[in-house]
């Protein structure tokens, strides 16, 4: 689905990323792991064409999306859902038109999908907090909010940067069970941690490739995590 080829990117003058192989296929599950700086996010970046690379080629369904191909990085966007780090909401909506804003953005019909929010809000357990305003959520509900907002528009590959990073144990669990079932119904989905123990927890539960960042590059990490 996405592809890297000798891909690199810096930052100004500073290398963040390079000799990026790899590639992500329909119906996988990987956790990208690694400290915080090694460049998760900015790999998750290049994924969804917030950045382009360098140098190298980032291939999406097999082919190279040019800056100025306005309709294939559409495409890109509206297949990849971002679970992004600190997950920002507009404060001055309610948590339910927050996570229908895609929908919105998309120019798609909100009312004709109401179904279609209600067993997503459903999902993630936030029916009863459908009107309030994201302030008022605890941690936990809005990363749930978040994972909901990134899978609305039905993406084939979810990317979620840090989803565990704020919450205890059990809700980190919670958000786990979410990406593992959405993977089920077969869709990729690639997870950034620091947290080597979420993806021990993943292990039985789902069959996940481990990608390491290390020295501005990103291997397969060895087995025995
Ligand atoms: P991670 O997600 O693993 O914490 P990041 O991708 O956020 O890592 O950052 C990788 C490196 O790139 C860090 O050294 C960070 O300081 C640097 N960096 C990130 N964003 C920018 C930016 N917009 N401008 C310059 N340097 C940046």
């Amino acid at each position: 689905m996405i592809e890297f080829e000798d891909a690199a990117f810096r930052y100004g003058e500073t290398d963040v990323l390079s000799r990026l192989n790899l590639r992500l296929t329909p119906g996988s599950f990987h956790f990208l792991i690694g400290p915080s700086g090694a460049g998760k996010t900015t790999f998750l970046r290049l994924c969804y064409k917030e950045l382009a690379p360098t140098s190298g080629v980032v291939r999406f369904r097999g082919k190279t999306i040019g800056d100025q191909d306005r309709d294939a990085v559409a495409d890109l966007r509206r297949a990849v859902g971002v679970v992004h780090q600190d997950c920002q909401f507009l404060d001055h909506i309610t948590v339910g038109e927050n996570i229908a804003l895609p929908l919105q953005v998309s120019g798609l019909n909100v009312q004709e999908r109401a179904d279609d929010l209600a067993s997503l809000l459903d999902w993630v357990s936030l029916n009863d907090r459908v009107d309030a305003y994201p302030p008022q959520l605890s941690g936990g509900e809005r990363q749930r909010a978040a994972v909901a907002r990134a899978v609305i528009l039905s993406p084939d590959l979810i990317l979620a940067d840090e989803p565990t990073g704020n919450i205890d144990w059990d809700m980190a669990l919670r958000i786990l069970t979410l990406l593992v079932e959405l993977n089920r119904m077969g869709k990729s989905v690639l997870i950034a941690t620091h947290d080597l123990n979420l993806v021990r927890a993943a292990k039985s539960r789902v069959q996940a490739r481990v990608l390491r960042i290390a020295d501005g590059t990103i291997q397969p990490a060895a087995a025995d995590l």
